[in-house]
């Protein structure tokens, strides 16, 4: 180096000479024979931190001293690195005089002096700084075998970039391999049920404008072979971006396929009728309610039948019950196909049944009934004791559209079907039409 290079002393200030300023260094400062790799000085750091006397540093070589440097071949390819650059950095770890290791990251420059070249290296212990890391990564590998323990599968949005990771359990759930799924929000969007989609867009997007604490929702999701899984996504944002806009989303899904399909299961025996398959009266009920509501908001009509198989004691008691039960299966299936899907048959209890038919007036639902008892008489053309219906109908304008009066006028309407021979239909009394 020249004399010009050093920096001016500050006046005042007198120095000690160089061998007590690199006593004073933090780190371990070593002057290495590239040839050889040995070491030619080095400051007290250097011999001790490796449990050496100050003469025994010079006895070694950086060989002998660095665990993860074996043999000249490697010593040499090393030192070319340094020749090559200005400074070559290196993580390795010192062999200490007691057994132990150090680990060390060490950079290495390189000068001549007189005409001889020379290695000058500084070597900073950092283990603490490798302990702490290893203990960062062992919590966030305990963190992630939690999360994955405590769900079927976790996902991670990077929201600038795009990139969706998909763990390998939520993979698997959704039976694919580890290396399938594209790291991308569509692979995840394009496999939610079509039905589902918009509701599960909605509760993503309300969290990520802020409007809710965190991302919820149930949704179905296609797995590998087409089938549909249900499963339970919850996620929050755990990053944003220097504007404060979501950076980054985590999330953990559960399947809850099992759960969910008994829910389902007893959702419709709850509201199903055993016998026949059709809407129970509780589920007629409430449909009636939800249906009043709707036409009276939008001014429609909504037309009732209530039927009533004829003479059925008598089929009992000629065929027996189990025939009954038949009969009775079909009359409600033959009325459930005579009907529009919109419209609801339930069974309102024994051998009754009401028809409920949004944006239906008197006349026409009258019409449709009419249709059903034909349909009924064909499908029971050849039965002995004969199987008929009767109905008696009634239709709800806008203003008029209270429930017990709908059923009333319908049932009054039966009950003269009835009066009137049976296998009948009757309209009921127009007073009650508006
Ligand atoms: P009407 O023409 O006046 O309606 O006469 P009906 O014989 O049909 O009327 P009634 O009310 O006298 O008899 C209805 C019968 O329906 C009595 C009851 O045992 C039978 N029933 C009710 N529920 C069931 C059922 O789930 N299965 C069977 N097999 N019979 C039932
Ligand atoms: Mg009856
Ligand atoms: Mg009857």
């Amino acid at each position: 180096m020249l004399e010009a290079e050093y920096l001016p002393i500050p006046a005042g200030i007198v120095l000690p000479g160089a061998e007590l300023l690199f006593d004073h260094l933090a780190d371990a400062v070593y002057l290495i024979d590239p040839d050889t790799s040995c070491i030619a000085w080095g400051n007290r750091k250097a011999w001790e931190s490796l449990g050496l006397d100050r003469d025994d540093v010079l006895h070694h070589s950086v060989l002998s001293l660095q665990k993860d440097v074996h043999g000249m071949p490697q010593w040499s390819e090393i030192a070319g690195a340094i020749r090559s650059g200005e400074c070559f950095r290196f993580i390795g770890r010192h062999r200490h005089q007691k057994g132990h290791e150090v680990e060390v990251e060490v950079n290495t420059t390189h000068f001549k002096l007189d005409g001889r070249e020379f290695f000058l290296s500084v070597a900073r212990d950092i283990t603490r700084r490798v302990a702490q890391e290893a203990e960062a990564q062992r919590r966030e590998k305990q963190l992630w075998f939690a999360l994955n323990e405590s769900s079927d599968g976790l996902w991670d949005w990077d929201v600038a970039t795009g990139v969706l990771f998909f763990s390998p359990q939520l993979k698997r759930m959704l039976g694919y391999g580890p290396d399938e799924m594209a790291p991308v929000l569509e692979t995840w969007s394009s496999n939610v049920h079509p039905d589902d989609f918009p509701q599960v867009m909605a509760a993503l997007e309300a969290h990520m404008q802020g409007k809710c604490f965190r991302y919820e929702a149930e949704y179905r999701i296609r797995n590998r072979d087409g089938h549909y899984l249900w499963v339970h996504d919850r996620g929050r944002v755990c990053e944003y971006d220097a504007n404060g806009q979501p950076g980054r989303v985590v999330g953990m899904v559960q399947d809850i396929s099992a759960r969910k399909t008994l829910e389902l299961q007893l959702k419709e025996m709850a509201s199903s009728d055993m016998l026949t398959g059709l809407a129970n009266r509780r589920h007629g009920t409430d449909f009636l309610k939800a249906q009043v509501e709707l036409c009276q908001r939008l001014g429609l009509p909504l037309g009732l039948a209530f039927i009533d198989i004829d003479n059925f004691k008598a089929i009992n008691d000629v065929c027996g019950h189990l025939v009954g039960d038949e009969v009775l299966r079909r009359v409600g299936q033959t009325v459930k196909d005579g009907v529009r899907g919109s419209d609801m048959v339930c069974r309102w209890g024994g051998e009754e049944f009401i028809v409920i038919a949004p944006n239906t007036g008197v006349d026409a639902m009258g019409l449709v009934a009419e249709k059903l008892r034909l349909a009924v008489m064909r499908e029971f053309a050849s039965h002995t004791p004969p199987v008929t219906i009767s109905a008696g109908v009634a239709a709800a304008s806008g203003l008029s559209m209270a429930i017990p009066v709908l059923l009333e006028d319908a049932d009054a309407a039966l009950y003269q079907a009835k009066q009137g021979g049976r296998n009948r239909v009757v309209l009921a009394k127009a007073a009650d039409l508006d």
